[in-house]
Order: C-alpha cells, then sequence, then structure tokens
C-alpha cells in the first residue's frame, strides 16, 4: 500500500457493515505541525534482510540434524549420560557443541535443575538440562525473543511410560518427529540468524523432561519471571515433522498454531502477528491460527510461559500421526524434511520481524487501560506511551469489531501519542496500536483490554417486610405480561428469575 493511501485511511475510518464512519481529529496539543502530512514508513513491504534469512534455511542442514538426533537411540530425560554416542547426555552435548561452533556471538550454557523424583515418570532424582544460545541485541538487548523445542524423546512400545524403574536406554525413542524436529527448527534458527544482528535479543532453547510434564520449561518460565526478564515472545515447535495422519490426511502446506486465550491475551496478540508475517515471507504455507492452549489432552513447552504471562504459541503440523508419536517407529524415515523446512522458515520470518522491531506500546498505565471516551463522552480516545526508539517512525491503531477474531482496519497515525475517532462507540469495538520503525518494522500490537471486575460483595438481611414485598411480586407481577420495569429496581433484581405459571 503506497503511503498516500495511508493519508487517506487516516482522514476516514470506515467500518463495514453501516457503522458510522469517523473523522480523524488529532488534538492540537499532539500534533506537531507538518504531523498529519508526515508519510507513513513504507511498512507491509518485504525486508530484503529478512527475506534473505527465509531463503538460508537448508533442508539438508535440517535432514542431519534430524538423523544426528534420531542416532543417540533415546534422548529419554532419565537415559544415561555415561555415554558419548548414546542416550540423553551425549544428545545435549552435541546439541551444545554444535550451536556453539555457529558462531562465536551465540552464547551457549546448560541450564541445569537438580530434579526430585515423583514416583511417576520421574522415578528417580535427575539432573535435567535445558540446553540454551543467547544472540545478545544491539539496541535492545534487555528484550527477548525465544524459539524452543524439546531434544528429550519417549518411547511407550515397550510399556507404560510411568513404570517406576523402567530400563530406559534399553528402549528405542528415536524421537525425530516429536520432537527432533523442534529441536532441529531451533537449531536452524540459531545457525542462520547468528550471523545476523537484531535490535532485540534472541534465545535459542532446546528443553528437556517436557515428556515428564513440561519440566525444562516450566523450570525455565519460572526463573525468567522471578527474574523480571522481559520475554516478549516465546514461538514453541513440537511436532513439526509430519504430514501425513494416520487417516491417510496429507497436508504440507499449511502449520497450526495454538495460542491461549483470552481473545486479546499475549499469546493471542503474537499468533495474530504469525499469521501476518508468515504469510508476508512464506506464502506458499498457510499458518491454521488455533484460538486454543493445545490439542485435547495435549501439552507443550510454550504452555508454562503463557502460564507466567509471557506471550507464547504452539507451532504444530496439521497431520499428526498418532501410532509413531512416543513410539520406536517416529523415525527420520516417517518425517519430513521439506516439510520441516517450510515450518521453520515462517518461525525465522517472525523471529526476524520481531528482534527488528520496536517494543510494543503501553497502552496500560496505574489507573488502567489508556482509553476513554473523550470530552463529549461519545468518542473513542485512544493514548498510549510514547516509545524510545531513536528509529521510531510513528504508530498504527487498528481495530475490529469485538466479535471478530482478526484485526480489520489498520490506521496510520503517524508521531503522536493519542488518536482520537469522534462518535465511535469504545464499548463496541476492539482497538490496539502498534509502533513501527523507519525500516517498517512493526511491533506486536497491544491491545485495550478491560481489567477484569472483582467479584461484588453484598451483604443482604432480609427483614419482615421485604419478604412480605417479595410474596407480593412473585405472586402479581410476573405472572402479568407488564415487565420488571413497571417495579421498584431495588427489588426487582431479587426477583428475576422466572415465577412458574
Ligand atoms: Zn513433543
Amino acid at each position: 500500500m503506497k503511503a498516500s493511501e495511508y493519508i487517506l485511511l487516516s482522514t476516514f475510518l470506515l467500518f463495514s457493515g453501516g457503522t458510522p464512519s469517523a473523522r480523524r481529529s488529532l488534538p492540537e496539543t499532539q500534533a506537531s505541525p507538518g504531523a498529519q502530512k508526515e508519510a507513513a514508513p513504507n511498512f507491509k513491504r518485504i525486508d530484503p534482510r529478512i527475506e534473505q534469512i527465509v531463503a538460508a534455511v537448508s533442508e539438508e542442514n535440517l535432514s542431519s540434524i534430524l538423523k544426528k538426533l534420531e542416532s543417540f537411540k533415546t534422548r529419554h530425560t532419565l537415559s544415561r549420560t555415561d555415554s558419548e554416542a548414546e542416550g540423553i547426555g551425549a544428545a545435549r552435548q552435541w546439541i551444545f557443541s554444535t550451536l556453539k561452533s555457529y558462531s562465536p556471538k551465540l552464547q551457549v550454557n546448560f541450564d541445569t535443575y537438580q530434579v526430585k523424583a515423583d514416583g511417576r515418570r520421574v522415578f528417580r532424582d535427575v539432573e535435567l538440562r535445558n540446553v540454551v544460545a543467547v544472540l545478545p541485541g544491539a539496541r535492545q538487548p534487555e528484550r527477548q525473543i525465544l524459539i524452543s523445542g524439546h531434544y528429550d524423546s519417549l518411547s511407550v512400545a515397550d510399556g507404560p511410560p510411568d513404570a517406576p524403574n523402567q530400563d530406559v536406554d534399553a528402549v528405542y525413542a528415536p524421537g525425530v518427529t516429536d520432537d527432533g524436529s523442534g529441536t532441529a527448527a531451533v537449531m536452524e534458527a540459531a545457525r542462520i540468524l547468528s550471523s545476523y544482528q537484531f535490535d532485540k535479543t534472541l534465545v535459542f532453547v532446546a528443553f528437556a523432561g517436557e515428556e515428564q510434564g513440561l519440566i525444562g520449561s516450566t523450570l525455565l518460565a519460572r526463573k525468567a519471571r522471578a527474574q523480571g526478564r522481559l520475554i516478549e515472545a516465546v514461538l514453541n515447535n513440537d511436532i513439526i515433522g509430519s504430514d501425513v495422519a494416520g487417516n491417510g490426511y496429507r497436508e504440507n502446506m499449511a502449520v497450526r498454531l495454538f495460542s491461549d486465550g483470552p481473545e486479546d491475551s499475549p499469546s493471542r496478540s503474537l499468533a495474530r502477528f504469525i499469521h501476518d508475517i508468515g504469510s508476508r515471507y512464506v506464502p506458499a504455507m498457510s499458518v491454521k491460527r488455533v484460538f486454543r492452549a493445545d490439542r485435547f489432552g495435549r501439552g507443550g513447552d510454550h504452555t508454562p510461559f503463557a502460564q507466567e504471562g509471557f506471550a507464547a504459541v504452539r507451532f504444530t503440523s496439521t497431520a499428526e500421526n498418532y501410532a509413531h508419536q512416543h513410539s520406536s517407529t517416529d523415525t527420520f524415515e516417517h518425517t519430513s524434511p521439506p516439510y520441516v523446512a517450510r515450518v521453520v522458515r515462517v518461525n525465522l520470518a517472525c523471529l526476524a520481524a520481531l528482534a527488528s522491531a520496536p517494543a510494543p506500546p503501553r497502552v496500560d498505565d496505574p489507573k488502567g487501560p489508556m482509553i476513554s471516551r473523550g470530552k463529549s463522552g461519545y468518542d473513542a480516545l485512544l493514548r498510549w506511551a510514547q516509545g524510545s526508539e531513536d528509529d521510531l517512525a510513528g504508530y498504527a491503531v487498528v481495530v475490529r469489531d469485538s466479535t471478530d477474531p482478526f484485526w480489520k482496519q489498520e490506521i496510520w497515525v503517524g508521531q503522536v501519542t493519542e488518536f482520537l475517532m469522534s462518535d465511535v462507540s469504545i464499548d463496541l469495538f476492539t482497538f490496539g496500536v502498534k509502533a513501527v520503525d523507519r525500516e517498517g518494522h512493526e511491533s506486536l500490537v497491544s491491545a485495550y483490554v478491560i481489567p477484569s471486575r472483582p467479584r461484588a460483595r453484598v451483604e443482604t438481611k432480609q427483614l419482615a417486610s421485604q419478604r412480605d414485598h417479595l410474596n407480593f411480586l412473585v405472586g402479581s407481577r410476573l405472572v402479568g405480561a407488564g415487565g420488571m420495569n413497571r417495579f421498584p429496581s431495588k427489588v426487582g433484581v431479587s426477583v428475576l428469575s422466572p415465577a412458574p405459571n
């Protein structure tokens, strides 16, 4: 879209469906001289650097990672750590060394915990290690963008997973799709992105203990929250290797993206962003947004982060083969490297776009969401905090009906910190705002959300005279067709349930 079209859009906001049009009227105090003529940055364009990053994804490299992960025979969280060729110890060491070999700029560490036996899947005390690589940001290093997968595997073919003292070293658990594919995504992202520099910090995480109940991710998410880390997004990849389901359904041009609600939760905002940026850079791939935390009865490493209040989503194949999952047949042979590569391309476009973008605008202050009905009492007045980025071009306001799942209208408003829409009801529509830099990189949308209202605490006591009145209402009023508004509302609330005829 051309800049001139944005200026047109910013003059008239036309809602579909016969709702009134609203005129833009920036208050004098906010509109700096010439602000209305300020050209929109050329956003919605293709960033050649991101295009180059997407093109660098190598199916061959992903295949060799998947085959190597398969070669450890098992990566069960409680498997051996005394071998250089087999078990989780060898696997994590290989992931660590390989990440380190990609670039001296990558800071690679084990994120280590001593986990106590739980009498179930963790049948003995175990040292658990997530593998974490960090690519520090140049301008906003405190803001982190994560990509994750889990490198541990599980096979239940030879016994129940909860069986105590199971000889896990003897059970073949190749785990190539679940979740060698997510681990390969993390490693390929680290390989490619570490030869670039971004504004924000990128963090590449291979979790352990996922199959024992999201242990590695729960511990890292909890630590991140306790340390006050500013994690802007978590892109979790789990089972992104299968393109043929057990019932024959085939799909290799679509991926599901799970995000937990409510409708304007941080995770939903991230899911909407991934859909837009993913389809811009990888148009062949359809990002199927699923507005749920995960599949029924299943879990993933994004959830502990969402539970700690971070934006966190899960990529998963649309065509899962349940027979291969958690079994000795979850092999390279049953995994599709071209499909993995497509999902990784979507991930990389979004990671690079997020890490290059300004911070999402702050739309809440201590008094609550910075949205009001303006001086007239009938307008939509949106305010937000000014960002501190030196390359900030301005802001875009987004609008949708409260019942719409996705943003419908986008209005470039420039370098201002408030925007007034005359005669637009703040109660009928949902609003958000995003920051855009001079190169056109756009931030996640910050939505204006009504804080949940505390439950009203009301004490009642019934006097004899009120009981008589109640009997009168039930006996006389609700039998007739007159409606409750004929009666004083303060007693009406206690008799709203329908009376028997
Ligand atoms: Zn998994």
